[in-house]
């Protein structure tokens, strides 16, 4: 009999919760992973880097596991389709993998669940990409926290080593299923696909694997609002599909920069909220707002996206992220108040657009962060503070090194002048929102 160790966010061999759990309990272990056509399907780019950046990973994880002999056996089709299919190619003991708590996850995973406790195989969940999950930091009744700072605080007050203790799974390896050689010589065997078979292009994202220098932490806080400067991790990626452990992270943070750990722990508040409130994936937590009159004119928001507003650190934003798939914290809050407030265009309209762009896109952290900037959020900017782009750009990127890398156009005639002009926007902005907000 062969367990079969499900991957998904979690694409290491290496302190892995239910990797290492699989591999305690079972002599044969056959990792797998599985292509999601409904996943696949929805994607708008057949140039998409994270389906580039998944081949990549998985491209390392397979060699290694061919270094202790055995190899991936990947298979492509929905969900179900796919364990139809391992039922038929393994004598399948038991499925283990790592829990995802996206509302689509957990809607997936009941449906895996019943088709194989149909055929009476038992499933067994971890908890590996959070440190603490949905239920296990809240208040003292029991009810979700809906602000950051008292959830971050008892956060904290929770957190011992024991929460920290790696799953040394690389130590177990010896009990991986052997791969047998005529099945894994051509990819029709159930080995990786070409991305081309997959339905995809190279995007010449380059795979960079997760490091954070101690010295960026201690410097994280004095450097991590400017955007021209590399004083962020660029963890994000690695931490939406798992090539490094959040307990590794954590215990590296600890110590070195408060601020940074805050953000890590802003992620899991984020991830709780959307568990405990899964509507907010298009309803605004605060339902008043989902009463604001949005002007939603498309070709504005065409302007926007490719980053011609005439606002020069929205557009060099919009740049940056249409050409690498990332965008600096800072400039993201920036140019989505810009299109909230500034344009009265939805939010659900950016965080789409966001979900199709981004490398590290996690919808919890997106829509947490998008209802932020929106105001509409828990624990949310107030509606009435509206960034003001320019002195934005004054303050972090004074000497405009980050705005001329992306705008070279930027103060020759070639460069639009703005699409609005800041104080008119600002005051139908709030002009806007104080109507929705009266007439709830
Ligand atoms: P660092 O500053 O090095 O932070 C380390 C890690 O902490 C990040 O990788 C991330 O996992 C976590 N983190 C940091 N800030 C936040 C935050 N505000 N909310 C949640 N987690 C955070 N982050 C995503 O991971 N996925 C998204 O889809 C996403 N969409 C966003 C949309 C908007 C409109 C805004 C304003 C922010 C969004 N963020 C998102 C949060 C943040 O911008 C990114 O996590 C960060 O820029 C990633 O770069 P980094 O890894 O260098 O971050």
């Amino acid at each position: 009999p062969t367990a079969i160790f499900w991957l998904r966010r979690d694409l290491r061999l290496h302190d892995n919760a239910g990797l290492w759990h699989a591999l305690n309990e079972h002599a044969r272990v056959q990792p797998v992973f599985i292509f999601d056509t409904d996943i696949l399907g929805a994607l708008r780019s057949r140039a998409d880097r994270r389906v580039d950046f998944i081949h990549q990973a998985l491209r390392q994880l397979d060699a290694a596991l061919r270094r202790h002999g055995s190899a991936l056996r990947v298979y492509v089709g929905t969900a179900e389709e796919a364990f139809g299919r391992i039922l038929q190619d393994f004598a399948v003991s038991a499925v283990y993998a790592n829990e995802d708590y996206e509302p689509v996850a957990v809607a997936r995973d009941a449906r895996v669940q019943r088709l194989l406790a149909a055929r009476g195989v038992a499933w067994h969940g971890s908890k590996d990409q959070v440190v603490f999950a949905q239920r296990e930091v809240v208040k003292d009744d029991g009810q979700p926290y809906t602000v950051f700072t008292p959830y971050s605080r008892k956060w904290k007050s929770r957190l011992d080593a024991s929460h920290l203790q790696p799953w040394p799974s690389e130590q177990h390896l010896a009990n991986l299923a052997p791969a047998d050689p005529a099945d894994f010589a051509a990819p029709a065997g159930g080995g990786l696909p070409e991305l081309a078979a997959l339905g995809f292009e190279p995007t010449g994202l380059v795979y960079a694997p997760p490091s954070v220098p101690a010295k960026l932490l201690r410097a994280y806080q004095a450097e991590r609002d400017f955007p021209a400067a590399a004083g962020t991790s660029q963890l994000g990626v690695h931490l939406r599909f798992g090539t490094g452990s959040i307990r590794a992270l954590v215990q590296t943070a600890r110590g070195l920069s408060e601020t940074f750990l805050n953000e890590l722990i802003w992620r899991e508040f984020f991830q709780m909220l959307l568990w405990h409130y899964p509507q907010t994936v298009d309803k605004a937590f605060k339902p008043a707002y989902d009463a604001i009159a949005w002007r939603n004119d498309v070709s504005e928001f065409e302007r926007w996206k490719v980053g011609t507003t005439g606002y020069p650190l929205v557009d060099a934003g919009m740049r940056e992220l249409n050409a690498t798939g990332f965008m600096h914290n800072r400039v993201r809050m920036v140019v989505a108040s810009f299109l909230c407030k500034h344009l009265l265009i939805d939010w659900r309209w950016g965080e789409a657009y966001f979900a199709a762009q981004l490398l590290d896109y996690d919808q919890s952290a997106n829509v947490g962060n998008w209802q932020w900037a929106a105001g509409c959020g828990a624990d949310a900017a107030p509606y009435f503070r509206v960034f003001n782009p320019e002195l934005q750009a004054g303050k972090f990127d004074r000497d405009g090194r980050y705005i001329r890398h992306w705008v070279p156009e930027w103060g020759s005639s070639a460069y639009p002048s703005p699409m609005v002009e800041h104080a008119a926007a600002r005051q139908r902005c709030l002009d806007a929102y104080r109507k929705a907000l009266e007439s709830a």
